[in-house]
Formats: C-alpha cells, sequence, structure tokens
C-alpha cells in the first residue's frame, strides 16, 4: 500500500480523475478506488480496500482459461494495444454496468501494482441481455426482518405504472425500475450510472438541479433516445430524497409515458378545430347567446348578415349592438325562446320592416332554439340566421314568370276565339250570297251586282285579316320587308281617303290638303296600310255620320298626320298598351267592334322603321286623335314624278 504525504497527493490526483479507477497489489486485493468509483459502483471506498478486486465483476468473469479478469486482461495487453475491453461490471447492489475496461500493470512481484481504468458506458443496445446474476450472499438473501419492508418497497417500485429513476447528488442514475429502463429503450444495466446531464435536456437538467435544491418539478417534453433516436413524449415529476441527517441526498424522477395522452389530445383539438373551422366557415350564420341575452361568439356569416364585426358581439346585448328599435325586436325573440323553451324554426323577417336594420333591404329566415346541458340546465340559446334575399328574389321572379306565362296563354286563348270568331264573320254572309247567286242562274233570273259587290266585301275583309295575320307574324319574325323610296305622302294620303269612299258610310272626311307637296322617303304600300289602318279605325270606333278630320302639318324636319274621330275614345290607362300586339281596349267589345287588335301593332313597325313615331290623345266619350310623324324628305319641292303612289293615282 503507498503510504505517506505521496500516498495522499496520488489520492488527490485519482479522486480529481472523471474516469473510475482501481488500483491493487499483486494478489489481486484492492489497495485504492478513486472517487468516480465510489460514484459509479456504489461503494465506499473504506468497504472496498482489502477485498479481491473480482468483487468488483460477476462471478461468471472471475476465471478466463484458468487466469483471474485483470491477469486475463493483462495476458492480452500486446494484443489490444491498450484498446479496453466491454466487460459487465457488478454494483454493490448486485446490478450490472457495462464498463470499458483497461487494464495495466507496474512493478514485479510484491512490488506489482495493477490499475483498472473503468468507462461506463452510456445506453449500449448492442450487447446481449444477460439476466442479472444472483450472487450468493448479496443482500437478497439476507432475511433480517428489515429486508421485508424492503422487498415490498422494491416491488411496489417495479409494478408501478410510472418509470422510476433515483439518482444521487451528483445526478447520476443509481437505480430504476423496469418501465423505466423500458422507457428509455434499453437495460437497467446500461442506464445505472448514467449521468442525467448527459441527457443534454436544458428542461431536465433544470428540472434535477430543482429537486437537488429541494424543489420538486415537472418536465415535460419529448424524450429521445441517445442511441434508437426513438421519441417518446414523457411527463416526469422530479422530486427531492433525503438522508437520515435531513440533507438531500439525491432526487427521484416519475416518468408518465403521456404518449396517449397526447394523441387523445391531438386528437381533441383536431377535432375541436374541425368544428371551430365548420362554425366559422358556414354559410348559415351562427351564434350562441348567453341566457342574460348576451352574445357569447357569432361566425362571420352572422356578423355579416349582422352589419357588426365578430368581435364586437360577445358580451353584447342585441340592443347594445343594433340600437332600440331592431335590438328590442331581436331581443323579444330571443327572450320568449328563453321563457318558453320553445324554439322557434325558420321565422321569416324582413332587415327594414321587422329589424330596422340599416342598408339595403334583405329577407331573413331564423331559427332559435334554446341550447341545455345534458343534465337539463339551459346554457343560452342558438341562433342560426339565413339570408334568403337571393332566394325570395328568384321565388318573386318565379310567380312573376309565372303570372306573365299565365297572361301569354290568356292573350293566346283569347287571340284564337277571337280570330276564328273574326275569320268566320264575313264567311256567313259570303257563302249566303253566293247561295243565292247560284239560286238565280239556276232559275235564269236577273243577278243584282250588289250581292257580287257584297261578296266581293265581305272577301276582301277575310283576306285583310289573314294579311295582318301574316304581317303580324312577319315582323315577329323581323321578316316584315320595307322598299323606301321618295314617295309623295299627300297624295298618298288622298289617295287612301278616295279608296275608302266605298266603306265610308255617312261618315264624313275632312280633309284639308296641305299648300305645298310633301314627300317623305318610304315605302308607299306600307305607309298606305298604316293611314289606311288609321282611318279604318277611325271609322269603326265612331257613330256613323261624324266627321273624321285628317291633317297634314308639314315641318322642315317633321311631317306629322293627325286623324280625328269623335268616337268611343280610349280609357288613359290603356293608351300605351294599344300598340302592342292583340291588345284590344277594354271599350272595344268583340261584340260591338270587330277586330283582332293587329291593325295598331303593325302601324307601329312600319312607322318606326321608317325612322318615325305614332301616338295617341285621347279622351273616352270624348274621341281619339292618332299622330303619325315621319322625317320630312322635302316639303317645297316637288317630288319624283314616279313614285308607287303616283302609280296609284295616275
Ligand atoms: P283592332 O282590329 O282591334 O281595331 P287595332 O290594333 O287597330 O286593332 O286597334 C287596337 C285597339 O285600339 C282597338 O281594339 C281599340 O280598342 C283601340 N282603338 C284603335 N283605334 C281606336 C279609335 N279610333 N278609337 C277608339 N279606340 C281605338
Amino acid at each position: 500500500m503507498v503510504a505517506g504525504g505521496g500516498a495522499r497527493e496520488l489520492e488527490a490526483v485519482l479522486d480529481a480523475a472523471v474516469e473510475p479507477v482501481v488500483a491493487c497489489g499483486a494478489d489481486e486485493r484492492i489497495l485504492h478506488i478513486n472517487a468516480a468509483t465510489e460514484r459509479l459502483l456504489g461503494w465506499e471506498r473504506a468497504q472496498l480496500l482489502g477485498r479481491p478486486v473480482s468483487d468488483l465483476f460477476p462471478a461468471r468473469l472471475h476465471h478466463f482459461h484458468g487466469l483471474s479478469l485483470p491477469r486475463y486482461l493483462l495476458s492480452r495487453r500486446k494484443v489490444l494495444g491498450g484498446r479496453p475491453t466491454r466487460v459487465a461490471s457488478r454494483r454493490r447492489d448486485g446490478v450490472e454496468l457495462m464498463v470499458e475496461l483497461t487494464v495495466g500493470a507496474s512493478g514485479e512481484g510484491a512490488q506489482e501494482r495493477i490499475v483498472l481504468t473503468m468507462r461506463r458506458l452510456h445506453e449500449v443496445i448492442d450487447t446481449l441481455e444477460e439476466p442479472v446474476e444472483h450472487v450468493p450472499g448479496s443482500p437478497d438473501d439476507l432475511a433480517h426482518p428489515g429486508e421485508t419492508v424492503d422487498r415490498l418497497y422494491r416491488l411496489l417500485v417495479e409494478n408501478a405504472p410510472l418509470g422510476i429513476f433515483h439518482f444521487d447528488r451528483a445526478a447520476i442514475i443509481t437505480a430504476c425500475n423496469e418501465r423505466f429502463a423500458h422507457q428509455m429503450g434499453t437495460s437497467k444495466r446500461n442506464i445505472v450510472g448514467l449521468h442525467l446531464f448527459t441527457l443534454r435536456d436544458e428542461g431536465l437538467m433544470a428540472c434535477v438541479r430543482e429537486s437537488l435544491g429541494g424543489r420538486t418539478c415537472d418536465y415535460e417534453g419529448d424524450y429521445r433516445s441517445l442511441t434508437s433516436g426513438k421519441v417518446l413524449p414523457v411527463r416526469v415529476r422530479f422530486a427531492p430524497c433525503y438522508g437520515d441527517d435531513g440533507e438531500v441526498e439525491g432526487g427521484v424522477g416519475m416518468v408518465e409515458d403521456i404518449t396517449d395522452r397526447r394523441r387523445v389530445e391531438a386528437e381533441r383539438e383536431a377535432h375541436i378545430a374541425q368544428l371551430d373551422l365548420l362554425f366559422r366557415s358556414a354559410p348559415v350564420g351562427i351564434g350562441f347567446v348567453g341566457s342574460d341575452l348576451r352574445y357569447v361568439r357569432v361566425n362571420e356569416t352572422l356578423a355579416r348578415i349582422n352589419g357588426k364585426p365578430a368581435e364586437a358581439h360577445p358580451g353584447r346585448t342585441p340592443r347594445e349592438l343594433f340600437g332600440a328599435h331592431a335590438g328590442s325586436a331581436v331581443e323579444d325573440m330571443l327572450g320568449q325562446v328563453l321563457k318558453t323553451g320553445e324554439p322557434l324554426v325558420q321565422q321569416e323577417s324582413s332587415t327594414d320592416e321587422d329589424l330596422g336594420l340599416h342598408g339595403p333591404r334583405r329577407h331573413l329566415s331564423g331559427s332559435v332554439y334554446p341550447v341545455h346541458t345534458p343534465g337539463g340546465r339551459v346554457l343560452g340559446l342558438g341562433v342560426l340566421v339565413e339570408d334568403i334575399t337571393e332566394r325570395k328574389r328568384a321565388e318573386e321572379e318565379r310567380a312573376h314568370l309565372y303570372r306573365e306565362a299565365q297572361e301569354a296563354i290568356r292573350v293566346r286563348d283569347d287571340f284564337l276565339s277571337i280570330a276564328s270568331h273574326e275569320l268566320k264573320t264575313p264567311l256567313t254572309p259570303l257563302s249566303l250570297r253566293l247561295a243565292t247567286l247560284e239560286r238565280r242562274l239556276e232559275r235564269g233570273e236577273h243577278v243584282d251586282p250588289s250581292v257580287l259587290r257584297h261578296a266581293r266585301h265581305q272577301l276582301t275583309r277575310l283576306t285583310g285579316l289573314i294579311n295582318d295575320l301574316l304581317d303580324a307574324s312577319r315582323i315577329e319574325a323581323g321578316r316584315l320587308s320595307l322598299h323606301p323610296e321618295a314617295t309623295r305622302f299627300d297624295v298618298l294620303v288622298e289617295h287612301t281617303l278616295t279608296s275608302m269612299e266605298g266603306q265610308r258610310g255617312n261618315h264624313v272626311f275632312d280633309f284639308e290638303r296641305p299648300p305645298e307637296p310633301v314627300s317623305v322617303q318610304g315605302d308607299a304600300y306600307r305607309l298606305e296600310q298604316v293611314v289606311f289602318n288609321l282611318l279604318e279605325n277611325a271609322l269603326k270606333y265612331s257613330p256613323d255620320g261624324g266627321t273624321i278630320r285628317v291633317r297634314l302639318a308639314v315641318g322642315e324636319d317633321v311631317t306629322v298626320l293627325s286623324v280625328k274621330d269623335p268616337g268611343i275614345g280610349i280609357p288613359l290607362d290603356q293608351q300605351q298598351l294599344l300598340f302592342d300586339r292583340y291588345f284590344r281596349a277594354r271599350n272595344a267589345s268583340t261584340r260591338s267592334y270587330g277586330g283582332l287588335g293587329l291593325g295598331l301593332y303593325i302601324s307601329r313597325d312600319i312607322v318606326e322603321r321608317h325612322g318615325g313615331r305614332i301616338w295617341v290623345e285621347s279622351e273616352p266619350g270624348q274621341g281619339s286623335t292618332f299622330y303619325v310623324a315621319l322625317p320630312t324628305l322635302s316639303a317645297a319641292r316637288q317630288a319624283p314624278a314616279r313614285t308607287q303612289t303616283d302609280r296609284h293615282l295616275h
């Protein structure tokens, strides 16, 4: 044994070494161990001095090829060339630790010194699991009464549903249960002796320091296995351990594997996020109102409908948000549901009339229902609001179209019955006249030319009706063609008047020819059709014997023809409609005045396509005046001689 001051100095040097160092004599009995060895193997120096060094290794390693472990390794020194050998060492409590062992020797005979240097292997997973060897005489075998408590204590620790580890003041793990080893992904053997600070996790290190300072500390984080890289989410509660002297002698850590908890939490968060997204992006306004009638939360859609930002709602009553008028209407509705517990479903209201909210008028459909806890306590009210303005508009539009379609069907049916009546009317006298004619001719009697004239008149009327129908359908199809040329309009009017002599009855035509000739650019045939139609209507809708005044007001730009009759007139509200297809004023009953309601429709098309305008001034019972304005081509100059009208005239 080294003695004296030199020995103490050597001791101090060895204690400062980080690696555990054990020195023994030629008899392999321990002469010295340093502080690192004490920590690693759990012995106190005094207990080991003089004991065989083999006590530091499991029994199976005591002999190799007939040599002790140190001697065997010394014999292989050359081969090893200073490289360490990995062996299991044995702690005082029987737990085995893997270490890298280097053995050296100096001196001869009794002076020989053998030095074992050990290096702790942290988390070795590539070693084969070897069951901890049962060492006879180990503390487990001692059967004194205190041990029962110890055993119970061990069972308790081993069976705990938590990973449990103990560490000393130097933050080195001195003991742990199987669960902890399992959590760390290695064996107990590899864990005991592990310096907690080598895990290099700031949070863990802080907690270790805290507990060594006498305080408990919680750590939560992902533990990453240093060797396998496996990540385990854990929650660790650190607590100090006190020795008999009341001083902190180390700490204990209890490790909960929170993988499942994390998963459940993540699922719940995802679930909540989904619900939240659903809530926020719903195309329906959704809100929750507390039982104090204050908004708790509304989604963006409801905020938009309410015309206030979503964040302005929480904590406010409808009255505070929308003012007394609109707010109290909403509050009444909410209050009613709260009081009766009966939901209001799809109540329709409009923003201006019922709710008095500002902005363009919108139609809303709202439902309010009480929200209960599973125990039946009313938490507040759920509000669902849908903006149905578009839907309403579409409905109104549909109803409008439906009414129009119905009207079109009615007009068509009326027209069919009128048209068939109108077409049939001339046929009866026509066939009567023809029958008379036939009878007389058979008998060789004299034939009255008036019979033929009447027959021809009915035929002309029939042709006129059919022509009107054809013209109207040509106009509808955009196929009524015009052949405009310079036309003497004054001559055209006069000619039309003359052609109607036969049908004017006792009516008087009063036409003042303008002093100067007037020409327009037009289709003479079609313009004559317009004038004829106006004169025919004037005759038809005024009492026999009345005077029909026809005037031509000639302006530089416009020539205006007016036809004034002393007839039945036209109700004011219908004057605009006269020029529509099939339209007949209500005072022109089919019975008294035949007609298809096409003449003015055709006339308007012809006039407008000449760049002109047609209109009426009338008072029921006071007669009517129809006007046709056409652009003047030339008023003072004589129009070219060969116009279509002229051909008719000469
Ligand atoms: P109709 O063949 O029915 O006369 P029109 O298109 O020529 O067809 O006229 C349309 C409607 O205008 C007539 O049914 C009648 O109600 C009204 N109307 C036209 N001219 C006159 C008029 N001079 N006096 C009163 N009502 C008229």
